[in-house]
Order: C-alpha cells, then structure tokens, then sequence
C-alpha cells in the first residue's frame, strides 16, 4: 500500500518537497490556508487550514506515515503530540521549538560554541537604546517570530531610528543583534538520515538583496580552507541538533576568515534549489529519503558551476506568464514557476538555475533568462 507524507505548508518548498516525493512512489497531502497553494496543486489532497492550528496538524497527521514542515511557524506542540501517537515527525518538534525562536536559537548556538554575533533580549526602547551604546550603530533590531526573508529585521542606524524600528517590529518579542560588517554570506545544505549519517552539499554563496536571497553560487568562490571551516561548522551544528531530514545553515563571512553563524532553517532551503538539476540527488529528495528512512549518498556535481537566480515579483496583481521567455532554448538552463496566483514585490515567484563550465557564465545566462520573464 502506498505510504503517505503529510507536510504543513503549502508553499514552493512544499512543491518542490511534494513532486521528489512522487518520484520515490509516495503519496502527499499538505496543510495550507490558502485554497490551490503551489504545493496543492501538486500534491495529492490538500487540508485547508493554518499551521498554527493545532487541530488541524492531528489531521494531517492522522492522515500520514511520515509527517514533515516546510515552514518555522508550524505548530511544534501540535506536532509533539503526534510522535506521542506514535506517528514519525521529523525534523523533531524539539528542535524546531528552538529554532523558530530567533533569539532562543542564538542561545542554543552559542551553548554549543558555535560562532555568532553578539546579541542580546531587547524589551523595551530603554532596552534597545542602552545596547546601542554597547554594539554601537548600525545593529539590528530582530523579531523573535515567524520572521522569514528578513521582515521581521530592521537595521538601526542611529538612536533616531529606534522608534520606527518598534513601531515596524512590536507585534512580536524582540532582540538586537550587532551588526557583521561581512564579506560574503555562505549556506551549507545538510542532511542527516534515520541512521545517523550525515550528507552535505558543496558550500554555496547567496547575495541577498533587501534582506532576500537573490543569486546562489554554487560553489562558493571562497578559498579552499574557508569552505573546510563552513563544513567544520555546519558539523558541529548538526551535532547539536537532533533530528532527522534537511537543514540549512547560514553563515557570515568576515573579511579576516572568520565564520559566524547567522541562522539555521530545519527544512530545505532557497540555498539548496539548485540541486535539483545541478547534483545526482536534490535537497527535496534527501529530505524525503531522510523522513521515510531510507538511505542518503553524497550528492554528485553534473556541472562544474551552477547558479539560482530568484524571479520575484515586481507588481501587486494576478501573476501571468509571458510566452516568450529567452534561454530556454539553451542547454543547461531551467526555469522553475511556483503557480502562485498572486504577485507581490519581491514574492518569490519562481526561480531559475543554470549550469555551465563556470559560477560567470552559468550567472551571466541565469540573469539574462530573468531579464526576459515578465510575472
Ligand atoms: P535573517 O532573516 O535574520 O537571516 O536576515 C536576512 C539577511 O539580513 C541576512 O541574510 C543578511 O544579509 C542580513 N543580516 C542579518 N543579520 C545580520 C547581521 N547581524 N549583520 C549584518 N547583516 C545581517
């Protein structure tokens, strides 16, 4: 009989998570609010509702073998009581009710002396001016929740900036973080299977733009030893998680080589999406190897460089799709649409991925490909 995933979030990740589960014979149901969400009209039912609301989860959970996320703000407690029915959750709800506390996450890292910069809980303006003094200007003002793409950030300049900065983030529990003047931002994608084996992606580049990952270079174009620390780090991260599946860690460059962790996501990540045509197996189908037990390989190149460019909305409206995108006709290039219907300034769309003989090449090719898909 065919086993069932069951993911809360119906986003591209969900989309993406739910075709790599199709390939590998799986039957896929997710929870989203929105009706014909990407992940819904490629999965094979979708239950609509929030992935806070408790009650939902333990449907889809009934209705799943194996039950995953695709999104921090799933409900862990709602999922905690999921492996007390005897259901199989991964990555463990443990781990995902430390990370989707930013500042709850800085803490575990440090614990575990993990690099990252200094930061602090911020309660009240008071707060926030006196640890300006102390990191001195800019530094970040950071929601604690459900922040993603850098909504819940806001860079504080100088003690004028600090009323805005609560009036844009109060809704939620916040903390400050100093600012990492770095040279470049690195992410490694890492699995680790139900046997303890641990896989890892070549470390990769992402320029972010407004706080959104925009271009990832694959693989990074940093020196040798720099990619053996990100990896060391990476490591020792996934020593200090437990769980099982895909998870994605960010990092900060800094000029003098040092590394410092900025984020971890316990899901597959907008740093991974290459893999899907750059490596023998994607980060979607590790997550899905890794959640139904099976077993992971070391993911091989198909090419000496790729690179990702998001396509992000640029209007408020319907999306559409022009007829008459350019290079596609080209080998190597691959346009990936999410079927949102809805467009937004710098929405993730859809995303493209090119693979050449190098990181120029494959990026020149990559954004010339954006240039012509009007969403
Ligand atoms: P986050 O969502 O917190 O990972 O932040 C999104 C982006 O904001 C990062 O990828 C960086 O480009 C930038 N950023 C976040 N934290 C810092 C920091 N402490 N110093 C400098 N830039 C940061």
């Amino acid at each position: 009989m065919k086993k069932t995933i069951g993911i809360v979030g119906g986003g591209q990740l969900g989309r993406m998570l739910a075709q790599a589960a199709h390939q590998l014979g799986f039957l896929v149901t997710v929870l989203d609010p929105t009706p014909n969400s990407p992940a819904g009209q490629v999965a094979d039912k979708q239950i609509i509702g929030s992935f806070k609301d408790k009650e939902k989860i333990l449907e889809l959970g009934r209705d799943s073998d194996f039950i995953t996320f695709e999104i921090e703000s799933a409900n862990a407690e709602a999922l905690e009581e999921l492996i007390k029915e005897g259901k199989s959750v991964n990555p463990s709800p443990r781990t995902l009710s430390i990370i989707k506390d930013k500042f709850n996450q800085k803490v575990f890292l440090s614990e575990n002396n993990i690099p990252v910069a200094d930061f602090a809980l911020i309660d009240s303006i008071e707060d926030c001016e006196r640890q300006g003094e102390l990191f001195e200007y800019p530094f970040l003002l950071k929601a604690r929740f459900d922040a993603y793409d850098g909504r819940g950030n806001y860079v504080i300049k100088s003690e004028s900036d600090i009323e805005k900065a609560f009036e844009k983030l109060s809704k939620s529990p916040l903390y400050a973080e100093s600012f990492v003047p770095f040279v470049k931002e690195l992410s490694v994608v890492c699995a680790r299977g139900m046997d303890g084996e641990i896989i890892t992606f070549p470390v990769v580049e992402t320029i972010h733009k407004n706080n959104i990952c925009h271009i990832v270079r694959s693989p990074a174009p940093v020196e040798h030893d720099v990619v053996i620390e990100a990896k060391n780090i990476a490591y020792k991260v996934m020593d200090a998680l437990s769980g099982v599946g895909v998870f994605a860690i960010e990092m900060f460059l800094k000029h003098d080589g040092e590394i410092l962790v900025n984020e971890i996501a316990p899901r597959v990540h907008n740093s991974g999406h290459h893999s899907i045509e750059a490596f023998s197996m994607s980060q979607f189908e590790a997550h899905i190897r890794a959640i139904t037990g099976m077993p992971l390989v070391e993911p091989e190149p198909r090419s000496r460089a790729s690179v990702m460019v998001n396509i992000l909305g640029e209007r408020d409206g319907e999306a559409f799709m022009g007829p008459d995108f350019k290079g596609l006709d080209e080998q190597g290039t691959h346009v990936h649409i999410y079927g949102k219907l809805e467009t937004r300034p710098e929405r993730k769309m859809g995303h493209i991925t090119v693979l050449a003989d190098t990181l120029e090449e494959a990026e020149s090719k990559a954004l010339e490909v954006r240039e012509s898909i009007e969403i």
